[in-house]
This record gives C-alpha cells, sequence and structure tokens, in this order.
C-alpha cells in the first residue's frame, strides 16, 4: 500500500492479541472528514472485536447528524469527563486528519496526560507529522477518509465495511473534495467510491443529507456575505470576508454555517486566493482557499500560525478584526508579489 507497507504490519501488531481500548480523536471544528473517517474506522474495529469510542474537542455540524454512529462521538467541550475517560483508558490513540496534537486545544492536555497508549496518526496534511508512534500520513490523498479506505482495506478487507462505515467513509471524501471538483481525483479513488457505493451508499441520499439541509439562517446569511461582505482587494486578484458576532447573531448563526463561504470568492474570474475571517469568543478563525499554484498552507504558516493544504488552509488570529483584516491586505501584496517573481 503506497510506501506503507511497514507501517500496515506494525499496525496488525498493535492490534493483534486481546481486543484493545482505542480512542478514536479528531480536529477542532470537525468536519465531515474529521468526523465521517472516525466513525467508519471505529465501526471497523469494533468488528475486529476491540473496544472504541470516538471524541472530538468541540461540536460538528448539525448537518452531518443524520449519520449512523455521530450519537456515540463525544463532544470534550460538553462531556469532558466521558471524553477523559475514554483517552485515560485507551491502549491505542488514533488521531484522525490533523497532525500536531495541540490542534485539539483542550483536549490536548488529556491526551498527552496518556504516556503508556499509542498514538496512531491518520492524515493527508502536508506538514510532516510529529508527536506519533506511528503515521499514516498521504498528502497527495484528497481526504483522511481515504488514507483510513486504504488502511481499513489492508487490516481488515473490504468485507468489514458496512453501511454506516461506508457513508462514514464517503461523506469524508464528498466533502473534501468539495464533492469530487478539487485536486487528488485519482483512478484509484473512483474505484474506491465505487466499492463504498456497493457496500450501499446512496449517492443522491447523502448529497442532499449534507447539502441540502441548512437551516434559513445560514443561507440568508451567505446572502448577506456574498452581498455586502465579500471584498475584492490587490487588482480582483484575491478576496476576504470578514464576520463578527453580533452579524452572526443576526443571522442566528450555528457551527458550520458558514462552511463553503469561503470558495465563492474564487467563482469570480481572477481571483487566485481567498479568505474568510469568522470571529469567534476567544479569537478569529481564518478560512483560506486558492486556486492553481498560489499555496494557501504556506501563507498560513507565514502570517497566521496555521497551516493545512496547498488550495485550502487556515490559521488564527488574537487581534481585532480590523487589524486582522490590514494584516491580511498587506500580506497578500507581499504573497502574490512574491509568488510572481518566482
Ligand atoms: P477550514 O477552512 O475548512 O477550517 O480548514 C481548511 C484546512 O486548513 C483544513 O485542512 C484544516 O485542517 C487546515 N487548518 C485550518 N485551521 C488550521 C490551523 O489553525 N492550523 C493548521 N495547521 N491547519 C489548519
Ligand atoms: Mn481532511
Amino acid at each position: 500500500m503506497n510506501g506503507f507497507d511497514g507501517k500496515i504490519d506494525r499496525l496488525r501488531e498493535l492490534l493483534s492479541g486481546a481486543p484493545r481500548n482505542i480512542a478514536i480523536v479528531s480536529h477542532t471544528n470537525p468536519d465531515g472528514d474529521a468526523v465521517g473517517s472516525s466513525i467508519a474506522l471505529a465501526r471497523v474495529l469494533r468488528g475486529l472485536g476491540h473496544r472504541t469510542g470516538c471524541l472530538v474537542p468541540n461540536r460538528y455540524p448539525y448537518f452531518l447528524e443524520w449519520m449512523e454512529g455521530i450519537a456515540d462521538v463525544v463532544v470534550y467541550k460538553e462531556n469532558g469527563d466521558a471524553a477523559e475517560k475514554i483517552v485515560s483508558e485507551a491502549d491505542l490513540i488514533f488521531c484522525m486528519d490533523f497532525n500536531r496534537i495541540d490542534r485539539l486545544e483542550a483536549l490536548s492536555e488529556a491526551i498527552t496526560a496518556n504516556e503508556t497508549a499509542k498514538r496512531i496518526l491518520i492524515d493527508h496534511h502536508l506538514d510532516p507529522p510529529k508527536d506519533f508512534d506511528l503515521d499514516f500520513s498521504d498528502p497527495g490523498s484528497c481526504s483522511t477518509s481515504y488514507v483510513t479506505y486504504r488502511i481499513i482495506e489492508n487490516i481488515a478487507g473490504l468485507n468489514a465495511i458496512d453501511k454506516a462505515a461506508a457513508e462514514g467513509l464517503y461523506v469524508g471524501i464528498m466533502t473534501d473534495t468539495g464533492n469530487f471538483s478539487f485536486s487528488s481525483l485519482t483512478p484509484d479513488l473512483f474505484r474506491a467510491v465505487a466499492v463504498l457505493v456497493d457496500r450501499g451508499v446512496n449517492v443522491p441520499e447523502v448529497n442532499a443529507a449534507v447539502y441540502n439541509s441548512y437551516v434559513e439562517g445560514r443561507v440568508r446569511l451567505l446572502g448577506y456575505v456574498l452581498m455586502n461582505k465579500m471584498k475584492l482587494i490587490h487588482d480582483g486578484t484575491a478576496a476576504y470576508i470578514s464576520l463578527k458576532e453580533n452579524e452572526l447573531r443576526r443571522f442566528d448563526f450555528q457551527v458550520g454555517d458558514s462552511e463553503g463561504f469561503v470558495n465563492y470568492p474564487l467563482t469570480i474570474i481572477g481571483v487566485k486566493m481567498s479568505a474568510m475571517f469568522l470571529q469567534t469568543r476567544r479569537f478569529i478563525r481564518i478560512s483560506l482557499r486558492s486556486r492553481g499554484g498560489v499555496d494557501v498552507s504556506e501563507f498560513a504558516a507565514k502570517y497566521f500560525d496555521g497551516g493545512g493544504h496547498k488550495n485550502a488552509a487556515g490559521g488564527k488570529s488574537f487581534e481585532s478584526m480590523e487589524k486582522t483584516v490590514k494584516k491580511y491586505e498587506k500580506a497578500v501584496e507581499e504573497f502574490l508579489r512574491e509568488e510572481k517573481d518566482r
């Protein structure tokens, strides 16, 4: 399995013998890939006889709530004791869709407190992983769910994927590829998707459950954003959207409502990079997207203490919205100028 061969043997060893207590953890602001890959892996590992618990630092978006098994995903922010118990009792901790323990924010401490558990990473982000005993990190893969699919194929066989696990993997692949429209769409990926459909995924149903299931406020907020809040800068080659708490309240904002907004400016001819600044209680969450050669993971790391993928990245700012936007405008000037000179 593409360079993972020795690692698969090591994973098999870790899973052999007595049933293990396994914690499956994914990142803050969990998305379809984080939750979908976790649910699928948990089901397969349970099928192999292990005890599993899934956890996330904060709540997943409401449009994923239909997924089978999601009710068993423990949200650390809402149920700290249950989450800590899963982590402290774990022999193995699978870390899904991130590559640095500190991306777990408040949950990081509980993870590092368990010094005996082996940590296994399954991920597709660019930055080299650290803090793990075994890593399945494939930046060439469209999603963590696809990396998980290949691991499952090797350790349990494709028959171990039931309908709910297939839906989890499909949701991860669908959401991380922007509904099969970004890069890393290989023939092998479509062959894997064919298997998932074979295992029971109903493509139009899943599509509608995730993309046509928004609350009214989200759709109206999108209208407001596109009309009033989307700004083009740098001769129309870059864009940004900023949203403050009072604006979010006006539209009864719920976690996940702004998912995908950052992609809209990129549909305009000439726009090469786009940012969204979302005010949260403690800091401004930054989402970045780009087209072609513009590397926003580099941009995020250089200016906003973040990272991610070449065309989709994120970061944070602890300054005011005004200062953050100014910093972005200056950074774009510098970054796109340097990019042009390359
Ligand atoms: P999103 O904009 O969807 O929240 O994030 C886009 C991508 O950037 C995701 O792959 C996510 O993991 C990554 N990302 C978002 N925020 C951060 C951050 O603060 N640090 C790092 N290293 N990556 C981030
Ligand atoms: Mn992902």
